[in-house]
């Protein structure tokens, strides 16, 4: 076991800093100071984190950490640390290690004692999932389906029958696919898709997935894809059989009363539903 008390040692740090997922108003005064402090950011893409470090003025170092070199990089990162330097991590967009890499990184220097201290903002996932109107919890973060047909098939079925609220990215291109494969796998559920979230064309299509699927090859730009859990089917409760039921035990001797509350407990139905089929009274 290892208590990380991020601001409590004088050792380096790692600081895991979201960037804006579009809106450039959304990077926060305390990211810009961690990115201006730190030694050194690494980070995907080192052209268009640059465009970023420039607008905000920014003048730090870049090293590439992608996930092809990741397992290096997080090496070389644990190098630095240990001769006493500040690192940020940042991503092409929203938090790192969200699809996209830091894992690696993250996972050794907490084994190795230092803290990992995480710079909120924004996040494509959560903005999705709170707009999208579908239950914000439990929720499962599945990020992308693989490209191929048939492991994205795999990977779905098994969340088929999970009863949270389930999370997706996906790209524009294979939109029309990944929602064929999804209404395959899971029926025809709730779904809300939320698109250019931050941007100016930011919109929510909210629907079933079969009625947002009709208009899926005019969709463009990034997407999040939200769609509702399983929910246990409700069984049609036999109502000649609760009758039956009901009446045996009163010949038994029972009153109706007892006789409703037995039957209730017996067949796991709540009491006023057996009440209400004895009497015949709609619900
Ligand atoms: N790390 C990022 C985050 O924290 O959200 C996600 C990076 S992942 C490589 C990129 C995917 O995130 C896109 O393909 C899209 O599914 C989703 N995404 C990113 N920005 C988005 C936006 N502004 N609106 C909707 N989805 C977005």
């Amino acid at each position: 076991m290892f208590r990380q008390k991020s601001f409590q040692d004088e050792k380096a740090k790692l600081y895991l800093v979201a960037t804006p997922i579009g809106n450039l108003s959304e990077m926060t005064p305390r990211a810009i100071e961690i990115l201006k402090s730190v030694d050194l950011i690494a980070c995907e893409d080192t052209r268009t984190s640059g465009q970023l470090l420039k607008y905000f003025d920014i003048h730090n170092q870049l090293m590439s950490y992608q996930n092809f070199n990741e397992e290096k990089k997080a090496q070389e990162i644990l190098a630095l640390l240990e001769e006493g330097k500040n690192i940020a991590l940042i991503s092409d967009a929203g938090y790192p290690l969200l699809n996209d890499p830091g894992q690696k990184v993250v996972s050794l220097l907490a084994n190795h004692g230092y803290s990992v201290v995480p710079i909120s903002g924004a996040n494509a996932m959560v903005n999705g999932l709170v707009a999208s109107g579908l239950i914000a919890q439990p929720f499962t973060f599945i990020g992308f389906l693989p490209s191929n047909q048939s492991d994205a098939r795999k990977k779905l079925e098994v969340y088929q029958k999970f009863p949270t609220t389930l999370v997706f990215y996906e790209a524009p291109h294979r939109i029309e696919k990944m929602l064929h494969t999804l209404l395959d796998v899971l029926g025809d559920r709730s779904m809300c898709l939320a698109r250019e979230l931050t941007k100016v064309h930011e919109e929510f299509i909210r629907g079933t997935i079969s009625e947002v699927l009709e208009i899926a090859p005019t969709l463009k730009g990034e997407m999040v894809v939200i769609v509702e859990g399983y929910q246990e089917q409700e069984q049609p409760i036999d109502q000649s059989l609760i009758h039956q039921m009901v009446q045996e035990a009163v010949l038994q001797g029972m009153s109706t009363k007892d006789a409703i509350k037995k039957v209730s407990s017996q067949m796991k139905i709540a009491k006023n539903k057996v009440y209400q089929i004895v009497h015949g009274v709609e619900n």
